[in-house]
């Protein structure tokens, strides 16, 4: 698309999988494209979160808009990526000393958002659930497992197969930009520094978002959340396996290969680079796990892992005091050609690079759709997930590269 090859279409900032999915949704439609990450792939939130591709039965009582879209996006993902999830199904389970009322509201939930749930009596849970303990009542929905290493590499190789470059451990320390260019300062680890010219910016920088606004533009508005989670060194569980109760923390147990994890607290930071888990979070973590696994289950293990990642929420005006939204924002910065892309989750993260990549194609005048929800995803090669300091140019063949 670009004439001049020096002036890149997009610049893609972050290189997480909201950042790699853009890149890719960009390079199917023809724009050139440089994605710029200052570490690995995938380090940032995406690459230290919970795991679970959801059918947004989670967020059936405080967003059914949402839980639609998730539900709408897991249907897509498994058309489009079967080998980079686990199809383990979820149950929403009620324990006895959970309060009544939630069924009703929970189920009327899952049938206006279009998401198949089905009943199951306590006897069916624990013939498939035989360690969870306590179970009154559940609800089977189709919630599933990412495997998140090879959805984020599968992403940026297919973005670089269709001509994009892709920039490692390379910090944007700088975006100037008018009212119709950018200029993108990137900084290598040896110190040496590169400006990029782009037509347009987009921000995918997850909790670091805030701070690549460029000067004087107006920021989104973002809550940054830290949340811990417990790693348990077994398949304790077939299915992810949820609290059905009003959405809170410490409800989600996720079967990760050998692994369980469970989680999650919620606590709010300022720093995206948070990645410290408190002990006292570490006992609620504990004593969350007990109360689906039963008191002795955690006891044989003696020390567990845990780990932390940063939420990049955006904070609406309709938010309810301790509910903040899931939504994506993709927010235009007024006057200059930069999009900042936030909120949503790993589960979106297609449909929030479509929404991204409609504004780009706008913006450049480019009327071409977007096709991801048709394309399937290759698996990927991870060949070079890990190269250090690496500047993968567009593949040979592609219209600009050099
Ligand atoms: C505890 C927890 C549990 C979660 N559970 C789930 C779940 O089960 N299911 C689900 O769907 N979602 C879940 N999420 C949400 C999901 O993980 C995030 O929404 C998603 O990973 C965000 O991806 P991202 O690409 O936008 O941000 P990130 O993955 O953070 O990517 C941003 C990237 O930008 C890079 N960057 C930052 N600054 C610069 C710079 N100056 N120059 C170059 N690069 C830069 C960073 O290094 C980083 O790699 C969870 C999140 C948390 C924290």
């Amino acid at each position: 698309m670009a004439a001049d090859a020096q002036l890149t279409d997009v610049v893609v900032i972050g290189g997480g999988v909201t950042g790699c999915a853009v890149a890719r949704d960009a390079a199917l439609r023809g724009l050139s494209v440089t994605l710029v990450e200052q570490g690995d792939l995938g380090a940032g939130t995406s690459g230290r979160f919970h795991g679970m591709l959801q059918s947004g039965a989670r967020y059936v009582t405080t967003d059914v808009g949402y839980a639609a879209q998730c539900m709408r996006e897991r249907r897509t993902f498994e058309r489009i990526a079967a080998q980079a999830m686990d199809a383990t199904g979820g149950l929403f389970v009620v324990l006895g000393s959970d309060p009544p009322g939630f069924e009703e509201v929970f189920e009327r939930g899952c049938a206006e958002a279009d998401i198949p749930t089905r009943r199951l009596s306590s006897e069916e849970v624990a013939a498939r659930e035989p360690r969870v303990r306590g179970v009154v009542a559940a609800f089977e929905v189709p919630d599933a497992v990412f495997r998140p290493w090879s959805v984020v590499v599968a992403l940026a190789e297919d973005a670089h197969t269709r001509g994009a470059a892709i920039r490692l451990h390379a910090r944007v320390t700088r975006i100037d930009a008018d009212g119709e260019r950018c200029a993108v300062v990137v900084q290598r680890r040896d110190g040496s520094v590169d400006v990029l010219r782009a037509r347009t910016v987009t921000i995918a920088a997850g909790p670091w978002a805030p701070s690549l606004v460029p000067t004087g533009g107006a920021t989104p508005s973002m809550q940054l959340a830290k949340g811990s989670m417990l790693v348990l060194p077994e398949r304790l569980v077939g299915a992810v396996v949820n609290r059905c109760r009003p959405p809170g923390g410490f409800d989600i147990l996720v079967p990760f290969g050998a692994t369980t994890i469970f989680g999650t607290t919620s606590l709010d930071v300022d720093d995206p680079t948070t990645r410290s888990v408190q002990p006292d979070e570490e006992r609620d973590l504990r004593d969350g796990a007990r109360a689906l696994l039963g008191r002795d289950a955690l006891d044989a293990y003696g020390g567990l892992t845990t780990y932390a990642g940063v939420r990049p929420l955006v904070v609406s005006a309709t938010d309810t005091d301790g509910a903040v939204s899931r939504r994506h924002l993709a927010f235009e910065h007024p006057g200059l050609p930069v999009i900042t892309i936030v909120g949503g989750s790993f589960t979106t993260h297609r449909a929030m690079a479509e929404d991204v990549v409609d504004r780009v194609c706008r913006r450049l005048g480019v009327d071409v759709a977007c096709t991801t929800a048709q394309t399937p995803l290759p698996r990927s090669s991870g060949a070079f997930a890990w190269s250090r300091d690496a500047f993968f140019q567009p593949a040979a063949g592609a219209p600009w590269a050099s």
